[in-house]
C-alpha cells in the first residue's frame, strides 16, 4: 500500500513535471508573436508597460469600446485595440477635439495593441507596449459603420502615387493638417509618425505654433493613417523610454533625407551569399516580465469586451464603462483644440 502511494507520488510528480516542462519547451520553441498573438485577453493586475515600443509586453491591458461618442474601432478581428489605459484616455479626449475642428464626427482608431502586447504576427514592429495607436486619415462618417464595413473599408492614401513623395492635395485638407498637430500637441505624445510627403507638406504649409511640429517623425508608410506614440507611463518603471526627439521643428536634414534614393533603394545583396533565415524573437529575448504577463490569468471582464467584437452583425456596443477609465487615468491639462492658424501670421 504504502509503496503504491509512492509510487503514485512520484508518478504524479513526473507527470507534473513533464507538464512544466512541455509548458517551458513550448516557450522556448515557439516564437514569442505566436505566443502573444495566441492571447485572446489581457493578464489581471496593475497596467503596466514592459520593455520597449518595438521589443516588449503589456499587463492589464483595457480595450478601446467599439464605439464612442467621437470614434470608431475599425479591423474589430483583428482584436488589437488594447492599450494601457492612459493611451485609451488620450484617444477619447483627442477623438472629441478633431471633431471640434471639424473631423467628421470624431476619428476612425485602427490598431493599438494585442491583449498582452508583444509581437505580432503579422504587421507592426512596434505596438508592443500599449502606448502606440493608429489613427486613419478618414474621418469618422455620421452613420455607424457595421462590424462587416469595418473590415472591408479600404484605406484611402493622401499620396498622389503618380508622383515621387508627394502629397495629393485632392485628399489632404487644413483640416488633416489641424488633426495631425493637434495629436502631438498633448503632453504624453512624444512622436506622431507620418509620411515624409505629408511631414513636407507641414513643414511648408503650418502656420501656427510650431513647437510640437518637431514631434511628427517622417517614416515609411503611413500615408493612410497616422500613428500616435506617448511617452512611458508616469511609474512604469519596467519601461524603457525612447530618446526625446531633437529641438526644433524637424523641418531640416533629417526630412531632406527622405527625398534622396538612399531610403528608397534596394538593399545590395551578395547574389552569391547563402540566404540567412531571420532569427524569430523568442519569449526570452523579450523582458523577463514578460513571460509573467503570459502566465497570468486572464481578466475575465475582458471576455465581454471580446464577445462584443466577434459578433459580426450585430450592434457593437461598448462594453466597458470608459468614463472609469478615463477618470483612473492621469488627466490632461485642459488646453482645448488648437487655435485655426492665420494664413499669414
Ligand atoms: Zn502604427
Amino acid at each position: 500500500m504504502r509503496r503504491t502511494s509512492r509510487h503514485l507520488i512520484r508518478l504524479l510528480a513526473t507527470g507534473l513535471c513533464l507538464a512544466q516542462l512541455a509548458g517551458q519547451g513550448l516557450a522556448e520553441t515557439r516564437p514569442a508573436k505566436e505566443l502573444f498573438g495566441g492571447a485572446k485577453l489581457p493578464s489581471q493586475g496593475q497596467a503596466a508597460p514592459f520593455g520597449s515600443y518595438a521589443k516588449g509586453c503589456m499587463g492589464g491591458a483595457v480595450a478601446l469600446p467599439t464605439d464612442g461618442p467621437t470614434w470608431q474601432a475599425m479591423r474589430l478581428s483583428r482584436n488589437r485595440r488594447w492599450g494601457n489605459p492612459e493611451m485609451i484616455s488620450l484617444l477619447e479626449r483627442f477623438s472629441k477635439d478633431a471633431a471640434s475642428l471639424g473631423w467628421g464626427t470624431g476619428i476612425l482608431v485602427g490598431d493599438i495593441s494585442q491583449p498582452r502586447g508583444g509581437p505580432m504576427l503579422f504587421g507592426h514592429a512596434s505596438h508592443q507596449i500599449g502606448l502606440d495607436a493608429d489613427v486613419w486619415f478618414t474621418p469618422k462618417p455620421a452613420e455607424p459603420l457595421s462590424p462587416q464595413q469595418r473590415e472591408d473599408m479600404p484605406f484611402t492614401s493622401m499620396l498622389d502615387k503618380s508622383k515621387f513623395l508627394t502629397v495629393d492635395t485632392r485628399r489632404w485638407s487644413d483640416t488633416h493638417a489641424r488633426v495631425v498637430m493637434q495629436a502631438a500637441s498633448y503632453p504624453q505624445v512624444e512622436r506622431v509618425f507620418v509620411n515624409p510627403a505629408i511631414k513636407k507638406k507641414l513643414c511648408e504649409t503650418w502656420r501656427g505654433d510650431r513647437s510640437n511640429l518637431g514631434k511628427v517623425r517622417p517614416i515609411y508608410g503611413h500615408d493612410e493613417h497616422f500613428h500616435i506614440r506617448i511617452g512611458c507611463t508616469p511609474g512604469a518603471t519596467g519601461c524603457k523610454p525612447q530618446a526625446a526627439v531633437g529641438q526644433g521643428d524637424g523641418c531640416d536634414k533629417s526630412l531632406a533625407w527622405w527625398f534622396t534614393d538612399e531610403p528608397w533603394a534596394k538593399p545590395k545583396t551578395d547574389p552569391n551569399a547563402k540566404p540567412v533565415k531571420p532569427r524569430q524573437v523568442m519569449l526570452s529575448d523579450l523582458p523577463r516580465a514578460c513571460a509573467a504577463v503570459l502566465a497570468a490569468p486572464a481578466n475575465a471582464a475582458g471576455q465581454e469586451m471580446v464577445a462584443a467584437y466577434s459578433a459580426v452583425g450585430a450592434v457593437p456596443v461598448p462594453a466597458q464603462n470608459i468614463e472609469a477609465i478615463i477618470a483612473n487615468a492621469q488627466s490632461l491639462p485642459e488646453i482645448g483644440p488648437l487655435p485655426r492658424p492665420r494664413p499669414f501670421d
